[in-house]
Parts: structure tokens; sequence; C-alpha cells
């Protein structure tokens, strides 16, 4: 059956997945969703047989119907290959009841790289597919892990040039670091005196300026999305929690049409959507438990149904998550608004004019499978700390939120069901919050010396990725206000 995808603010039409994923972003500003979500028609014994990447075919050749199985084999088989430092791709580690499902062994140890190590090769068959002649400018808004995956997944791309914006304050060291000192010709870095917001929202800007897009188009160039507004983001991610599924059923953990819930910490909403659209394609998960830090907005809006950014942006030792505006909750609004663009787009113009919206009561029933909540700095650390003293396991601060709201979770519902934590950094990425939630006595080391610490607590390797940057010249050092996004976007393009 062909899928087709379509503007969450649209009037209905339609276009093909390869076209969506050339997009990003659609004009009228929505995300572009699939008209119905396919149904994993393939059984779930077979499934748990199947390697990491011969799953990730069974999925995405449901979404991505206009892809040929070469096509989507060839991509898969690229994205998922030596780059990951381990050959089951995604390790799930058992701890009590729950299942640490390690996401960060990709290339930048961050769970980005699931779908950003198989994007470009996605969006350059899509352009050859659809005769595109332009080279396509990647936007990226990253709040420190999206822009160091993209480019890693575009450097020297042929036919793309990459463009990340970060918060210049909002990131952690490491994070910085590895972006600043990426390689390729095609690659720019610009610091933002900004949130990330300011930065996401400079982006999505840059996509709806109709003028810029002429400027560009006459010059050879057009955008394209690496952020996980892009389809081509999200349907990779579901690929994982039909893998953990499977596997728990492979390895005896639970039986076939168990219900287990996911536990994911989150930010843009990605993440999480990916756990449900699996549910929605037939694979038996319970709850989704968001896991917010304290900018603590979904939390809030899955106990109130009222969405609202109008609060203080807080910088937290789980940058990743610090988000206000949570893109992608956008397709789940749709989808329980019954796939209803005109009131979608009513919600939406609410948040940009006045900062906040309110669903209705029946919307807030189809919420029903989420539960949210929220971790605080001093929380995360004192889990990271005892989660190490249990287990001998340490915790990157990211997981460390979904853990503690995963025990919030089970103190409050005494839901006896397994679940699958979403692992989405390796430690490594944020030694310096690790360590010292650890031991204070951390507190004056040096970033590199913490790293060579926490492999001698931990037992865990240091990943090539930090290795690299030990040494890594710094190549990148553009800082520009928010405002200015578009004019150094042509500067680099050298438009005048
Ligand atoms: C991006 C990111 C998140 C948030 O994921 P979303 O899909 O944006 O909700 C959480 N943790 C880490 C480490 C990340 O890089």
């Amino acid at each position: 059956m062909q899928i087709l995808y379509k503007s969450t603010r649209g009037n209905g039409d339609k276009i093909t997945a390869s076209q969506a994923i050339l997009k990003g972003l659609s004009d009228d500003g929505g995300l572009f969703v699939p008209d119905n979500i396919p149904k994993l028609d393939i059984d779930l014994e077979t499934l748990s047989k199947m390697t990491y990447q011969e799953i990730a075919y069974e999925v995405m050749s449901r979404f991505f119907t206009d892809f040929t199985e070469e096509e989507l084999k060839e991509c898969i088989n690229k994205a998922y290959d030596s780059k990951f430092d381990t050959k089951e791709i995604v390790p799930l580690v058992k701890k009590g009841n729950a299942f640490i499902m390690e996401l960060f062994h990709g290339p930048t140890i961050a769970f980005k790289d699931m779908a950003l190590s198989i994007l470009p090769y996605l969006l350059t068959t899509a352009a050859k597919k659809n005769h595109v002649k332009n080279e396509i400018v990647i936007l990226t808004a990253t709040s420190g892990d999206t822009g160091k995956a993209a480019m890693a997944g575009f450097a020297d791309v042929p036919g793309t040039k990459i463009i990340v914006f970060y918060p210049k304050n909002g990131v952690s060291p490491v994070q910085e670091k590895q972006m600043v000192t990426q390689k390729g010709d095609n690659t720019y870095v610009v610091g933002i005196t900004g949130n990330f917001d300011d930065a996401q929202t400079g982006v999505k800007r840059m996509f709806n300026d109709k003028e810029l897009a002429q400027e560009l188009a006459q010059a050879g160039y057009q955008f394209s999305s690496a952020n996980s507004i892009n389809i081509g983001r999200l349907v990779p991610q579901v690929a994982y929690y039909v893998y953990a599924y499977v596997k728990l059923m492979e390895r005896g953990e639970i039986r076939k049409g168990d219900e287990i819930n996911a536990v994911v910490p989150t930010g843009n909403f990605g993440n999480i959507l990916a756990a449900y659209y699996a549910k929605q394609m037939g694979v038996p998960y319970g709850k989704f438990i968001c896991a917010s830090n304290e900018n603590k907005v979904l939390f809030d809006f899955f106990r109130t149904g009222c969405y609202d950014r109008n609060r203080e942006f807080i910088l937290t030792s789980s940058p990743s998550m610090d988000i206000l505006i949570s893109s992608n909750l956008e397709r789940l609004i749709y989808r329980v608004a019954g796939d209803d663009s005109e009131k979608n787009k009513e919600l939406m113009k609410d948040l940009t004019e006045k900062g906040s919206y309110q669903i209705t009561p029946e919307m807030e029933e189809g919420l029903k499978e989420f539960y949210g909540n929220y971790a605080t700095e001093e929380e995360t650390a004192d889990t990271i700390r005892e989660f190490f003293e249990k287990n001998q396991y340490v915790l990157d601060t990211h997981t460390a939120v979904a853990v503690d709201v995963y025990r919030k979770y089970m103190d409050e519902k005494k839901d006896s069901r397994p679940a699958v934590i979403a692992s989405t950094a390796s430690p490594y990425k944020f030694t310096r919050s690790v360590m010292t939630a650890i031991d204070k006595k951390y507190e004056d080391m040096e970033d590199f010396a913490l790293a060579d610490e926490l492999e001698r607590i931990s037992g865990v390797k240091i990943p090539k990725a930090i290795e690299e940057i030990r040494t890594a010249p710094v190549r990148h050092n553009t800082v520009a206000e928010a405002a200015d996004m578009p004019k150094v976007v042509k500067e680099i393009l050298q438009i005048s």
C-alpha cells in the first residue's frame, strides 16, 4: 500500500515520502505526517530472528513506499555498519525489570546517530529520484547532539552543504568541542547568542522565507532539514522500538503480545513519538513515559492539557532536553485532533502569538497512553550516583532523568510491566556533570582527565568519538545573533 504524506497545517494535498524528506518542513509551516500509519504486517516471531538492519528495512519500507527495496537496503547498510561500535547496533541491558536501550553506540555517541547516520543517504536518494539539480543545504538547529551527528552524516557528501546553529552558552564542553572540530569542506558551525528555541525558530523562519528560497534557487541551492521535523529522521527511529520488543521476546524476557512500557527522556518529542508510531504499527507497547528535566513544559501539558512556553528557560545538566517548544508534539496534536489540520493550525497559531494553547477534553482523551513527569537537577545527580553505586553502571544525565521519572511512575502507578528505557547518550558526552554527581572530588579535574577517570570507574572503554577530539584543532569559530542567521547563511553560500 502506498503511503503519502500531508502537512499538519495543510489543505490535504499529498506528496510522496521522498518529496517529504527532501522538503523537511511544509511550506505552510506544518510537519509532514503519513496519511495513515502502516501496519507491521509481518509476524513478531519472524522479526525476532532478524538483525537490526533487517528490522529497520521492514519498518522503513512500510513508510517510505516510493523507495525501491534496493535503494532502501543500500541506505540502511551504509548507515548501520562499523560506524557503530557494536554489532547489535542497539544493546539492551537489563537492570531490574527495566531494560536500558543503549542508543549511543554510533559515531557521535548520542542517539541522534540512529537517524542521522541514515538521513544523508535517504536525502541524496530522494534528490536523485526527484531529479533535483540544486545543491541541498541542510539547515540545522541543535541543542547539542543533532548538530554533530548531522555533520558526521553529511560531511563531504557530494551535492550537500550543512550549516549548524547551536546556542553558544547552552551545550556541554564535549558537545561544543565535537562540533567546532568537525571536518569536511561542506560543514559550517555557527554559535548563536541565544538559546536552542531561538536557533530553532530562526531555522524554521528561514524555511518559510519565500524570498530567501528564491535567492537560493537562483544560486542553485535549496534548503532541507536534518532536525526531527524531517520525517526522514522520525521513521528510522521507529525501528529500534520494534527491535527492542522482538529481541526481548527472543531472549525470553517477554512473551509475544505482552505489553511493555517505553520511558523516553524527551526534548523535541521525536524519540517518544517514534515509540508511539511503533505501537500504532501494531507492536504491543503500553504506556509512553515522557521524562523531562526542569524545563517541564510537557509534564505540565500532560497534566493540564495546556501547553505553555511562557516561562523561564533553564540551562540544565541535560542540555539536549533544554527545550520549551517541542516541535514533534505537533504531530501528536494533529493526530489527537482527529487529523484535523484546521484545529491544529489554530492551536499552533496560539502558540506563536500567545506562547500557549489549550487542547479540548476530547483531545486529552487521546493522550491517555502518555504519562509525563520530570526530574530536578538534584534528583538527576542523585539518580546517577545511586544507580552507579547499585549497578556499577554509569548513566548519562539525560538517561538519568528518564530513570528518575520511571521510578516516580512506578511509585505512583505500581505498573509491573517491563519497560524499555531509552538511553540517549553515552556518559562520556557529559563527563563533568556525570562525574561530579558520583563524587564531588572530581569538581576540579579537567575534562579529559575526567574521561580517563570515568573509564577507570566504569570499565567502559573511552569511545573513539572522545579520543578524536582530545587533540583535534578548532575549525569553526563563527558567532552570531539569532536575528542575523539569514545573513550568515547568505555569507556562507556567497549569495549577496
Ligand atoms: C535529542 C536528545 C534528546 C531528546 O530527544 P527528542 O527526540 O528531541 O525528544 C534526549 N537526550 C539526548 C542525549 C538527545 O541528544
